[in-house]
């Protein structure tokens, strides 16, 4: 019976991520079907309900003000619209709705509320809601669990010392916090990472020791392969290797065996066989829908059909966490405190995302001329 360990140390994890692969398999399979069913796999539709204009400066993100992508930005989603690709994920598959908002953090005030009335409405249609928004305070995660949130996500992104090549405009410390204010509530945390930015090994392992040494661990961790996208300072990255995902994957899944592993960005680029062995190696979650917030996905029929050829159900609703109740606007018992909270600042200088934001200011002139 494999025993859930906080205390992993960043060697033991790279000597598990080069064990041969045949042996690295074997392990992750076994501890897999210790605890999951391995032909269930939870799928969740990502909606990104407010996109682009975000004043980050995440060297991975098209959705960066600062980058010069061909990202098109929109408002905040109206409830209605929402609700609507809600039912449309419900039948195709999807047990959960995933919100994303391009927010540096989340601030109080009618857009916030709107945010809240989602999550009442998408609870009320039985399926999980997720919610990535940024940094939050304690007192917005617990609105958020009384809206009936079902999951809260907050990357860690890579290793805290990676972290410094990929973000100056927040510190890796702001993500625990926003993390630890998630905890306060029942609210289950969703955080994970990617790879292909550029780190060693050794990073990702890092990555692995933040998370599996939170405690409780997170209940779902997304496993992200970088899509580089033109104009943003990781560009040139090359891609992922279906080996290192799969590495990545199986480590994740011995060093928190509880948790859903989720395929996230990246898997356009992944064959059925690839994935399959994904699956094998412990995911058992991903991402349906044709797009991942800005970048593509695979479309939800061929998803179905890969489920079918490999003999894999979608995981039930409430599986793992029961229902939480929703609690309407009038007789909630938070108020809006207006907090300005103290997020840092690090602005430690990083040179690609600096000459990333410098070539979109020298294109968009020349655009002009
Ligand atoms: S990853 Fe999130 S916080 Fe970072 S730039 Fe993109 S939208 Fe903003």
């Amino acid at each position: 019976m494999s025993i859930k360990r906080h205390d992993w140390t960043r060697d033991e994890i790279i000597a598990l991520y080069n064990k041969p692969l045949m042996d690295l398999l074997y392990e992750a399979a076994s501890i897999h079907r210790e605890h999951h069913d391995p032909n269930v796999v939870q799928v969740s539709t990502l909606l990104s309900i407010k996109t682009g204009g975000c004043p980050e400066d995440c060297g991975y993100c098209p959705q960066a003000a600062r980058y010069h992508t061909k990202v098109e930005g929109n408002d905040l989603m109206s409830v209605q619209q929402v609700k609507a690709q809600a039912l449309r994920a419900k039948s195709s598959g999807s047990s959960r709705v995933c919100m994303g908002a391009a927010w540096r953090n989340v601030k109080d005030g009618p857009e916030f509320d709107q945010v809240l009335e989602m999550v009442r409405t998408i609870n009320k249609l039985d399926m999980e809601v997720c919610c990535t928004l940024g940094m939050i305070t304690e007192n917005q995660a617990k609105r958020l669990a009384e809206a009936g949130l079902y999951a809260y996500n907050h990357n860690l992104d890579t290793s805290e010392e990676y972290y410094k090549e990929v973000i100056s405009t927040r510190g890796f410390e702001d993500r625990l916090q926003t993390i630890e204010n998630v905890r306060k509530t029942n609210v289950t945390v969703c955080s994970g990472g990617i790879i292909g930015m550029g780190e060693s090994v050794e990073d990702r392992a890092g990555m692995l020791v933040a998370l599996a040494s939170l405690s409780p661990q997170p209940e779902s961790v997304p496993i992200n392969a970088l899509v580089a996208v033109e104009g943003t300072p990781m560009e040139n990255e090359k891609p992922v290797e279906i080996w290192e995902m799969i590495r990545m994957v199986a480590t994740t899944r011995i060093v928190m065996p509880e948790t859903q592993v989720r395929l996230s960005a990246g898997r356009t680029e992944m064959s059925r066989e690839g994935q399959a062995m994904c699956f094998f190696a412990g995911a058992n979650s991903i991402f349906a829908g044709d797009k991942l917030l800005t970048t593509p996905n695979p479309n939800v029929d061929d998803d179905m059909k890969m489920f079918e050829m490999l003999g894999l159900k979608p995981q039930k609703p409430f599986t793992k966490v029961s229902q939480p109740k929703t609690v309407e606007a009038e007789d909630s018992e938070f108020t809006p405190l207006g907090e300005k909270p103290r997020w840092s600042r690090p602005g430690h200088k990083i040179e690609r995302n600096l000459q990333a934001q410098a070539t979109g200011k020298v294109e968009a002139e020349a655009d002009s001329i």
